[in-house]
């Protein structure tokens, strides 16, 4: 999605609700029910503190119980670290910081485009992490026909556990001459080797490992710049984003919300 098109979205409440509504990602007042006597709903704009809220309310006179929009939808009922809800933040706030998780920018560029506290952009940008996260939970096994798969170095019976468990049998592995790979084709897979020291591409296999360590370079640079807090339970999640984001290359922002549907609705 091109920058001017978001920002139309986001011009008003109304129209971020709009959006929402027509992704499936906040609940709709044609099919909503009230919790309390299950009449029909309508959008109403409630205002509260000075700030406009569109809510769901009961039609029927006499209930007009209310409720959120975001009830159906667990991403934008996230509860911070302080045990705040949504900190505050308007659901057109909330879309722009996915937006802008989405364009990869750094927390620092988020933090001056929004205004929003350090504390506030790591917590969303750790929740939209989320996504990739769920995704590759459900994820198929990798491989098959003129797919390239990396795999980092691990002892022996790691090293066939990760691949039976991930990789399509009659897959062809590529690797350089670790020890721990000797026997993967027992398992039912191809199996090829190049000598890293001698060949960058191996003249026989055609198998380059060396994009193995260029894929990894930038990344580690990226994970120690973007780091919020020191955790080292934070890489995995960077390793899934990275993930998430090669294979959803064109239209992060549109993909990111079709996930959101499949993981928080
Ligand atoms: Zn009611």
């Amino acid at each position: 999605m091109l920058a001017k098109d978001f920002y139309s979205i986001i011009s008003s409440d109304e129209s971020t609700t709009n959006f929402l509504i027509s992704k499936n990602l906040v609940a709709n007042n044609e099919n909503a029910e009230c919790i309390k006597c299950g009449s029909a709903m309508n959008l109403y704009l409630r205002k509260e503190r000075g700030k406009e809220r569109r809510v769901l309310r009961c039609k029927r006179k006499g209930c007009q119980t209310t409720q959120t929009l975001r009830k159906d939808n667990a991403f934008w009922t996230y509860i911070d670290k302080n045990g705040r809800l949504n900190s505050g933040l308007s659901l057109s706030q909330q879309l722009e910081l996915v937006f802008y998780w989405t364009q990869g920018l750094s927390n620092k560029t988020i933090m001056s485009l929004t205004g929003r506290s350090s504390n506030t952009v790591c917590d969303w940008m750790n929740l939209c992490r989320d996504i990739p996260l769920k995704m590759f939970e459900k994820r198929n096994k990798f491989g098959g026909p003129d797919v390239i798969i990396q795999v980092e170095k691990r002892d022996k019976q790691t090293l066939y556990d990760i691949i039976k468990r991930e990789v399509i049998l009659g897959s062809i592995i590529h690797s350089d001459g670790w020890p721990a790979y000797n026997g993967i084709a027992q398992y039912g897979f191809t199996h090829n080797t190049v000598n890293h020291s001698e060949n960058f591409v191996d003249p026989l296999t055609q198998a380059h490992t060396q994009r193995i360590e260029s894929l990894w370079r930038p990344l580690r640079l990226k994970v120690v710049k973007n780091m919020c807090g020191t955790s080292p339970d934070l890489l995995p999640r960077y390793l899934m984003e990275t993930w998430w984001r090669g294979i959803n290359k064109s239209d992060l922002f549109n993909a990111f919300l079709r996930d959101m549907v499949e993981v928080f609705v």
